[in-house]
């Protein structure tokens, strides 16, 4: 993909693994749990492990971690796979799935019973919290941990069968209690979960623990660069351990990168579930969500997502990223890739008296792109203009329309305000103006130029469109530390409007984007759009109007 590469810890250490023949085939894979949508966390992820593999011509592994058929669905699983394809990425074969392999973690963990390196434990939570210690104080054995390998291989069997209550019996790896790392401290492998699988269906009444699975995961696939982020530093020694004790056929290795976090934004699955749950957005896909799903229905386009993830770059040290990069990622992409196109939101009607009829005009898709072709757009004696882009008098700022003064109607001629129309309170209802004497694109005959260029839709071939203004979701800068949503939702994230739109957009494909002059960035909703009802997302504003930043 067309972005620069920045070199990076992650870059180099694969060159250099290359380079020294320890690693042959570069190997990653994005293992998300299907246990909700991605968010702009996961785009991060996946262009990096998407993004190493394409750059050393290896492969990546789509591997769903479905090791929690608790709070996982397949309708996470498909969006899910969209999304990753959506980002303009492609995985290595089929999708995996962690739960194919659970014959195999069931064997592996015999396998431990075997070598007196794993034992079934009876404590309750509590008591093992007890018995775990602290950081600054070791934990101590459970009474369980001697028990023969034949007693253990009895009672995990037992355990696989069924026979006990659900959270009755663990089994443990038997490592280390005063271990300072408290990963270590006989960590839980197996948990009884007599819970439906979305995949294995009634088969297993146990479930590996993340920690079992995950390292294995990667070995079986031959993964030879485990990313992953900072928070799973202090697992690698767990994961490393299993490796070491275990038949696999491969030995992963783990780096870790730290996790992107943007301001004015949640990513944290269980909170966006949150909102979700309690009514804030629409849907997992509300057009405000920073989920990939969100984004994409919002208008962002993938290209803006990779670029931002690309320019954010990957190290070790955790910060947070200003959201206004991300959006000004995605002006970027619109202004060059998004014809115009023009719609009155704030309607108020000009009549030009001294034109007659209605005229069709050629105008250019986009200033600087003469690729992008040209569209016919009606012009005739009344059309709307922005009532704010009328004023009856006015200062040399203004240079819009003014009684008595000329501005120039995009791609069309120059009019001059001659009077207005009130109603009974005074309020404006219509501007009366004459065309100037002008050849089309051409300065007025006299040479009094105007100052401004204005949009505008003729009255007759004027469509409704049902225009959904979104802006940021929260108002505070940091709305994961609020105990409480609610107080930190910008109330103004979602205003709906109707405006009058240029006829061509009656043949708008969904999630085409366009860029309505002078307005901003708008797409045609994926969902709600059709031709007999338009409906347009605002993407964002043409410029940052949040002032402090960017
Ligand atoms: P969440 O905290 O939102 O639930 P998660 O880490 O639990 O996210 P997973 O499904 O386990 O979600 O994530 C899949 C991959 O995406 C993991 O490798 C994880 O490290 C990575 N990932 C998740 N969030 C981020 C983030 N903010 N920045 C970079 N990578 C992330
Ligand atoms: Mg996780």
């Amino acid at each position: 993909m067309s972005t620069d590469l920045r070199s990076n810890f992650l870059r180099t250490q694969i060159q250099s693994d290359l380079d020294s023949g320890t690693v042959t085939n570069v190997v990653t894979r994005f293992p998300p749990e299907p246990n909700g949508f991605l968010h702009i966390g996961h785009a991060k992820s996946i262009t990096v492990n998407f993004g190493l593999a394409e750059q050393f011509g290896g492969v990546c592994n789509l591997r769903f971690d479905d090791t929690n058929p608790e709070k996982e669905s397949q309708i996470f699983i498909d969006a899910i796979r969209q999304d990753v394809q959506w980002l303009g990425y492609q995985w290595h074969g089929d999708v995996r799935y962690a739960s194919s392999y659970f014959q195999q973690f069931y064997d592996w963990a015999h396998h431990l019973i075997e070598e007196g390196l794993a034992y079934v434990c009876d404590l309750s939570a509590d008591q093992a919290r007890e018995t775990r210690g602290s950081l600054t104080a070791p934990g101590t054995n459970s009474p369980f941990r001697d028990r023969s390998i034949e007693e253990n291989r009895t009672l995990f069997t037992a355990m696989r069968d069924g026979e006990f209550e659900d959270g009755s019996r663990v089994l443990r790896a038997k490592i280390d209690m005063a271990s300072p790392n408290i990963n270590m401290r006989d960590p839980i492998l197996y948990r009884i979960r007599a819970l439906p699988h979305h995949q294995t269906g009634d088969d297993w009444p146990i479930y590996p623990t993340y920690d079992f699975a995950h390292g294995q995961e990667d070995a079986i696939e031959g993964v030879s660069h485990s990313i992953c982020t900072l928070e799973f530093e202090d697992h690698r020694p767990l994961y490393d351990w299993f490796i070491e004790h275990l038949p696999v056929p491969s030995k992963p290795r783990q780096f870790e990168f730290a996790r992107l976090n943007l301001n004015y934004t949640v990513t944290s699955k269980r909170k966006l579930k949150g909102l979700v749950d309690d009514g804030s957005v629409a849907g997992w896909d509300d057009p405000r969500m920073p989920t990939i799903a969100g984004l994409r229905r919002r208008g962002y386009p993938a290209a803006a997502i990779r670029h931002f993830c690309e320019e954010v770059g990957t190290s070790r040290s955790d910060g947070v990223v200003d959201v206004a990069m991300l959006e000004s990622a995605v002006r970027n992409e619109l202004n060059q890739k998004a014809p115009r196109a023009m719609a009155v939101i704030d309607p108020l009607k000009v009549v030009i008296d001294n034109f007659e009829g209605s005229e069709t005009l050629e105008l250019a898709n986009h200033p600087s792109e003469a690729s992008m072709g040209t569209r016919s757009v009606n012009f005739s004696k009344e059309i709307w203009i922005e009532r704010e882009d009328f004023r009856e008098e006015a200062n040399k700022k203004f240079k819009r329309l003014v009684l008595g003064k000329r501005v120039r109607l995009r791609g069309a001629y120059v009019i001059e305000a001659e009077r207005c129309e009130k109603d009974d309170a005074g309020e404006v209802i219509a501007v009366h103006a004459c065309l100037v004497p002008q050849q089309l694109g051409e300065d007025p005959d006299d040479g009094v130029k105007p100052k401004g260029v204005i949009h505008w839709v003729a009255t007759d071939t004027a469509v409704v469109a049902e225009i959904r203004e979104y802006d940021r979701l929260f108002a505070d800068a940091d709305p994961a530390k609020a105990d409480d949503f609610a107080s930190v939702l910008n109330p103004n994230s979602l205003v709906v409007k109707q405006a009058y739109a240029e006829a061509s957009l009656v043949a708008a494909d969904n999630e085409s984007s366009f860029q309505f002059e002078r307005l901003g960035y708008f797409v045609a909703d994926r969902v709600d759009h059709t031709s007999e009802h338009l409906v347009f997302n605002k993407i964002i504003g043409l410029r940052d109007s949040w002032g402090s930043h960017g």
